[in-house]
């Protein structure tokens, strides 16, 4: 791009030839790129539940099975003391709980929902209720496997095999209390058939539940997977900072939102000075260490919210979200002024400097004639004699006058005049160095 080092005159294709490729490539990371970091932590994954849609989901299963338990009842089957005894229990777990989670113990641990407690609770809930009341045997199979269900996805299988073998014990315990107690044959010949049913189905239940639990994992690890190669994909290999993919994408992104919000933008264009001589002084191994130790210096003195990227070769945008020109061009002096400052060995002036442009957004105009006017400015610190900084300020829209404040031009490499007036005037450029 900045090869022909003539004022640059753009098309959408010569500037932007991604463009298009990266609008159906990746939805996320763009979207990503309107929300600030903490806005993105707070987002969770399609699917994930809130803490409350967590509580509600343990709190509407209990009431199912209080609602079963309060039918019976109205059918006259369960006594009233049952009821009450439920309801205490269900309030009692909840109340344990929500302590538990309140008071973070619970994070320390290595299942931090503490699913296996919790099955186990309602499992010993739903086991004294059938002890009071042996006609809840019906209820107590169906919703055994309820539990043993909602815990299915963070117990482990072997916990899980012995949950269950926990439901069958304690079930052939209440029948054996029931007959010590009752001395009756038909009802124990009832419950040993529940118990004949209960002690086959469960095994095979956790058994099927554990290949769902398999491909739960498969999911999750596959997803994870995906996450880190669409980072990938938007990482430069050799420097970590974004590529060209992202940055273009990025900057597109910006604009928009600077048209809907009225929020500044700013845009600088950096271009490492003479790199074909640090590559030959170097060697194109510490060329790329230049390159890194540039991208370093650029990433250390930009804000989180700013966003740094390699355009191509030794070529970086640097997009400022809701900055104005001002504080843009700061930015862009401190890193300038700390690349010179940093000493290399084996380079003829033992000095690295950077040429960059630096722009603001003039609402309604194109990501083209937004990125033309910094890559101008990019080109007017090249002519000015490199290692500076120039300001090209927005005009109004249609406004052709631009006043240029010459910059000395007196052979490659020359000191630069500096002089950045504060505050900056419309349709000026200024060179800092
Ligand atoms: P100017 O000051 O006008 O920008 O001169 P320049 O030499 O920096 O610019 P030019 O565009 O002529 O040369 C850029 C050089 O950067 C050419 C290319 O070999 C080198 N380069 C591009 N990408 C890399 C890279 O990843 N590693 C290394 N070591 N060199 C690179
Ligand atoms: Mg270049
Ligand atoms: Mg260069």
């Amino acid at each position: 791009m900045f090869s022909a080092r003539k004022k640059p005159q753009f098309t959408t294709t010569d500037v932007f030839p991604l463009t298009d490729a990266i609008m159906d490539f990746d939805d996320s990371a763009s979207e990503g790129i309107r929300l600030s970091r903490r806005e993105l932590d707070m987002r969770r994954l399609p699917g994930q539940r809130t803490t409350l849609q967590k509580w509600l989901i343990v709190v509407c299963l209990l009431c199912l099975y209080l609602m079963v338990v309060v039918v019976f009842h109205a059918l006259g089957m369960v006594q009233p003391r049952t009821v009450y005894a439920l309801v205490a229990m269900m309030g009692g777990g909840l109340l344990l709980f929500l302590l538990i989670f309140r008071s973070g113990v619970n994070r320390r641990l290595r299942e931090k929902r503490l699913k296996f407690p919790i099955v186990f609770l309602a499992l010993t809930g739903m086991l004294a209720v059938f002890y009071l009341e042996p006609v809840t045997q019906i209820v107590l199979a169906p919703f055994a496997f309820v539990a043993l269900a909602y815990g299915m996805y963070r117990i482990r299988r072997a916990l899980a095999y012995l949950l269950g073998f926990y439901l069958i014990a304690g079930y052939a315990a209440v029948v054996a209390l029931h007959y010590w107690e009752q001395q009756n044959a038909a009802l124990l010949r009832l419950e040993l058939m529940h118990l004949l049913a209960l002690g086959a189905a469960v095994p095979a239940f956790v058994f099927l539940i554990g290949k769902v639990q398999l491909l739960h994992h498969i999911l999750h690890r596959a997803n994870r997977k995906i996450k880190n190669i669409q980072e990938d994909a938007q990482r430069d290999t050799l420097l970590g900072c974004y590529n060209r993919r992202y940055i273009v994408t990025a900057l597109e992104e910006q604009q928009q939102l600077a048209d809907e919000t009225g929020i500044p933008l700013c845009l600088a264009v950096i271009d490492l000075d003479h790199f074909k001589r640090i590559n030959d002084a170097l060697g194109h191994l510490g060329g790329d260490e230049v390159l890194r130790a540039f991208a370093r210096v650029a990433q250390e003195n930009v804000r989180a919210e700013d966003i740094f990227g390699r355009y191509g070769g030794e070529e970086f945008l640097l997009i400022f979200p809701g900055t104005a020109l001002l504080p843009a061009l700061n930015t862009c002096e401190r890193i300038r002024a700390q690349v010179e400052a940093q000493t290399w060995k084996g380079l003829p002036r033992g000095r690295v400097t950077v040429s960059i442009g630096v722009t603001q957004y003039v609402p309604g105009e194109s990501v083209l004639e937004f990125f033309s006017r910094a890559d101008t400015a990019t080109y007017l610190a090249k002519e000015g004699g490199r290692n500076q900084v120039v300001v090209e300020e927005p005009t109004r829209k249609g406004d052709p006058s631009v006043t240029v404040q010459p910059v000395p031009d007196d052979g490659e490499d020359a000191e630069p005049a500096v002089t950045v007036p504060t505050p900056l005037h419309p349709g000026r450029r200024y060179a800092s160095g």
